[in-house]
């Protein structure tokens, strides 16, 4: 039986340290996989699957794609959710003795992704590992390894799982590294949309393993100094994830060595369910960023400065003095539109300084890249030109911070070529003057087309054959070449080496002793270009830490840049930010819906909360009045000025608060479908369990999924419940306009409703919101205004009309907290419904007897009928 060939041997005995990765198997210009990678990859990628014959292995399935192309299909594999193995020659084919040694380079995987086709300029790419639960608390690590940035965590206390499932909802990682004892422990259905689970063993995040990975990617001081060295549970999850790194990336990681300790509890707490209902980065309607509160303010002009705004508005601080911080920041810039229109060039101009660092330090980087860096950097030069002058402390902090590199900027100006190509194997990269070497190299390249010519006129003055001519081709190299017809001319030293139709191709001696040095020369050219490019890609790998703080500052100079341009061109204003109570806010707009509306628009309103009798607001009023757009725009004010930003209303005063909770009523619930009453109280309970009287509450028609009088019960206890035990801020719109009766009896409750006009049978929503109750729901009129036909609006009328004077009668509108209702009127069958309306509505008087007669007799085979 034949023997597995040598080249099979090596691949499986990759494959088996990769069990469960495509490996993709470098070979000539190929990357093949083989056995269930190749039916897997063929299936997913649609290529086309062939085979081959593996000896005592059969035949083998194989499928391949080209090498030059591989970035494209890995892409399509990590989007189906595969891990990718590639394994490399890791020696020169043509000087290897036997098989090519082979080794895998990198493991791509859904969190590790770095190739810009996959991932999203202006959103982070998270890689994020967990540890602990219980007693001692959590560890949370988060790096994206695009960009170099490293967070770490520590949560404890009661809350600790329902903040940890919150923090992760907001980072929204790619890939989630777990011990295998948590992968089962965490109620990961919290999380929107399921996340990749990389499960892995217990030991590889514990102490002894953990600490030798620390110590092999950060510098001693580092790891004696840092607040998370001496944590045990951040140390084991960033153990772990560095530990996953390691095994993954192979190659040292000098752009993560930075690593910024955090504190959920510093920054308002949004739920995964309030930050997909407030719409603040992701819309309900199609996930973009159309109609949402970053779609408003988004004026960044850099990748880094998007990703950070996105950042900013998902994690809105609580330290008013912080806050103030920015507000005064972006007030500074807004004040002066000249200076804005001056920063923007600037900085359009900057590349993604922490995505090209994390090249430089994958060595990844190419000549272009290093390109981009030097324009940036000289971008930065003119950033800080065009920001002077400032005077706020954090806008005067940044702008201090900002650092051109100006030896950098030399380096690569000196050094590279103005239009490299993308490749670095084929030389063209470095600047003429700039290496004494490759300026030799390349004249003797040009010399030897010199030469050449001139041998070419010499040989055909010297054979006198006119039609001789000098040519080049791969296999032969240079040669001489003369037609048949001259054949007598040759003279004895020339060699013939190829025989055409009419002519013959010869070498001279001469000939090949230059061929040999000019195709040295280009060799050894591309050659020495490339170690020059190396050495200067080292030189900036140097300065990752340098470039990754410039980049943090740019992106916050960005952000507030931003915002001081949203506050100008929608006319926003400064915020108040107080540690006190109050919520005050004049004349106060949706941010997004006021963009959809278009200019003058939007009806603006005020908003009250206090501590005190202000503390629950109850909002009825007719559908489509506008209840549901006013609490929203109550909370997103609220958020605004929490992350810095100014915000639309003429004035504000906000009272810091810790969290807001959202719970919108079930048919507003456009997301995925799970609009169901289920969903409704687990939002519910999420806001009672976790509510401080620090936070602000909006609870839109809650109750709505379930039968009347189950949720006008469910509302009212809720109400109570939060204004006797929770005590936190509340806006409450309903349609049970019974629940009004709570302003006598609750201290802090307050009626307002939205004020609509009448017009005969018209109603004008005048979407201004008002002290007060509505007293009737004009649902019919919205119907009318929908078009539903005239027949089933006057049906619904009559039914109407019973249903309030039944409820009358049972003493439903003056019950008070605790009251008992009776659903019995409810069950009056309907037909008989309509013929005590008709008999109640029969004017007797206007009637003869026999027209009497007539209609009982009528009425009575209606009743008959049902
Ligand atoms: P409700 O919740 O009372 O049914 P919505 O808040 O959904 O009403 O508002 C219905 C529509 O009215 C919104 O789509 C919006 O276009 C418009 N609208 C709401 N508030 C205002 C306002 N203050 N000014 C102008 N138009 C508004
Ligand atoms: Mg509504």
């Amino acid at each position: 039986m034949a023997a597995v060939t040598p080249m099979m041997e090596q691949y499986l005995r990759i494959k088996e340290e990769h069990p469960d990765a495509i490996l993709l198997f470098h070979l000539g210009d190929f990357y093949e996989m083989f056995f269930d990678d190749a039916l897997l990859a063929s299936r997913l990628l649609e290529i086309t699957l062939t085979g081959r014959d593996g000896g005592p292995l059969g035949r083998v399935p194989m499928c391949g794609i080209p090498v030059h192309a591989a970035e494209g299909y890995i892409a399509r594999l990590i989007e189906k959710g595969q891990r990718v193995a590639v394994c490399d020659q890791v020696e020169d084919p043509k000087t290897a003795k036997g098989v090519v040694r082979r080794a895998v380079t990198r493991v791509i995987t859904p969190g590790t992704v770095i190739e810009g086709n996959l991932l999203d300029e202006k959103a982070n790419s998270f890689l994020a590992a967990l540890v602990g639960g219980g007693e001692e608390g959590w560890g949370l690590a988060v790096a994206d390894v695009s960009t170099g940035e490293v967070n770490t965590a520590f949560l404890d206390g009661p809350r600790a799982e329902a903040t940890l499932i919150d923090e992760l909802s907001r980072l929204a990682p790619r890939e989630i590294l777990v011990p295998d004892e948590l992968a089962s422990r965490l109620d990961w259905s919290a999380l929107p949309g399921p996340p990749a689970l990389t499960v892995r063993p217990g030991e590889s995040f514990a102490l002894p393993a953990v600490a030798d990975v620390l110590r092999a990617q950060f510098p001693r001081e580092e790891l004696e100094r840092a607040a998370w060295a001496r944590q045990p549970a951040m140390i084991r999850a960033l153990g772990g994830l560095f530990a996953y790194l390691a095994a993954t990336q192979l190659r040292p990681l000098a752009h993560l060595r930075r690593v910024r300790v955090y504190t959920p509890g510093r920054y308002m707490v949004l739920d995964a369910a309030t930050r997909r209902n407030l719409e603040l980065t992701r819309s309900l309607v199609d996930g973009g960023r159309r109609g949402t509160l970053l779609g408003v303010l988004d004026y960044t002009e850099t990748a880094m400065g998007g990703r950070l705004l996105r950042g900013w508005i998902e994690q809105p601080l609580l330290d008013p003095e912080l806050i103030n911080e920015r507000l005064q920041a972006v007030g500074e810039l807004a004040a002066d539109t000249l200076r804005l229109d001056a920063l923007r060039p600037a900085l359009s101009r900057i590349y993604d300084l922490e995505r090209l660092a994390a090249r430089v330090a994958y060595g990844t980087a190419n000549a272009r890249d290093m390109l981009a860096l030097k324009a940036s950097l000289e971008a930065v030069a003119a950033l800080r030109e065009a920001a002077g002058g400032l005077s706020s402390a954090l806008a005067l902090r940044l702008v201090e911070a900002l650092d051109p590199c100006p030896e950098l900027i030399g380096l690569l100006g000196r050094a590279l070529a103005d239009e490299p190509p993308v490749t670095i194997r084929e030389g063209g990269l470095i600047r003429e003057g700039y290496d004494a070497e490759v300026d030799r190299l390349r004249r003797l390249g040009r010399e030897g087309k010199d030469w050449l010519l001139a041998l070419e006129a010499e040989e055909r003055e010297r054979t006198g054959i006119r039609s001789l001519k000098v040519g080049y081709n791969r296999v032969f190299g240079y040669y001489i070449e003369v037609t048949k017809s001259n054949l007598h001319l040759v003279p004895p030293e020339y060699q013939r080496r190829q025989t055409l139709a009419n002519a013959e191709r010869f070498v001279t001696p001469a000939l090949k002793e230059y061929e040999e040095q000019i195709v040295h020369a280009r060799e050894r050219l591309v050659e020495c270009e490339y170690r020059l490019f190396v050495e200067i890609r080292e030189r900036v790998l140097a300065e990752v830490p340098r470039l990754q703080r410039l980049g943090t500052t740019v992106a916050r100079l960005d952000a507030l840049y931003a915002l001081a341009v949203a506050a100008v061109r929608h006319g926003y204003t400064a915020p108040r930010v107080t540690a006190g109570g109050r919520i005050f806010i004049r004349e106060g707009r949706h941010p997004v819906v006021e963009q959809a509306l278009g200019p003058g628009a939007f009806v603006p309103n005020d908003a009250l909360l206090d501590d005190d009798g202000q503390r629950m607001l109850i909002i009825t009023g007719p559908n489509m009045a506008g209840k549901s757009t006013y609490m929203r725009q109550v909370v997103l004010i609220v958020l605004m000025a929490q992350m810095g930003s100014f915000v639309p209303a003429a004035e504000a005063e906000i009272g810091v608060v810790d969290r807001i909770f959202t719970r919108i009523g079930a048919s507003d619930d456009l997301a995925g479908g799970a609009s169901t009453f289920m969903v409704e109280m687990r939002e519910c309970r999420t806001i009672v369990e976790q509510a401080t009287p620090h936070s602000l509450v909006i609870m839109d028609e809650v109750g709505r999924g379930t039968a009347t009088f189950d949720g006008m019960s469910l509302a009212r206890a809720l109400l109570e419940y939060i204004h006797e035990r929770v005590g936190a801020k509340t806006l409450f719109s309903t349609h049970y306009h019974e629940l009004t009766a709570l302003e006598d009896s609750l201290q802090g409750v307050m009626n307002y409703t939205t004020r609509v006009a009448e017009d005969g049978q018209n109603v004008i929503f005048l979407r201004k919101v008002v002290p007060g109750r509505a007293n009737r729901s004009y649902g019919l009129h919205v119907a009318r205004l929908a078009g539903l036909p005239e027949e089933v609006i006057g049906r619904a009328a009559v039914i109407l009309a019973t249903l309030e004077r039944e409820q009358w009668s049972s003493g439903v509108k003056e019950a008070g907290p605790g009251a008992r209702v009776t659903q019995l009127q409810m069950f009056i069958p309907e037909g008989e419904q309509v013929v005590l309306e008709e008999l109640r509505r029969l004017k007797v008087d206007e009637l003869t007897p026999l027209q009497a007669l007539n209609r009982l007799d009528e009425l009575q085979r209606k009743l008959k009928e049902k």
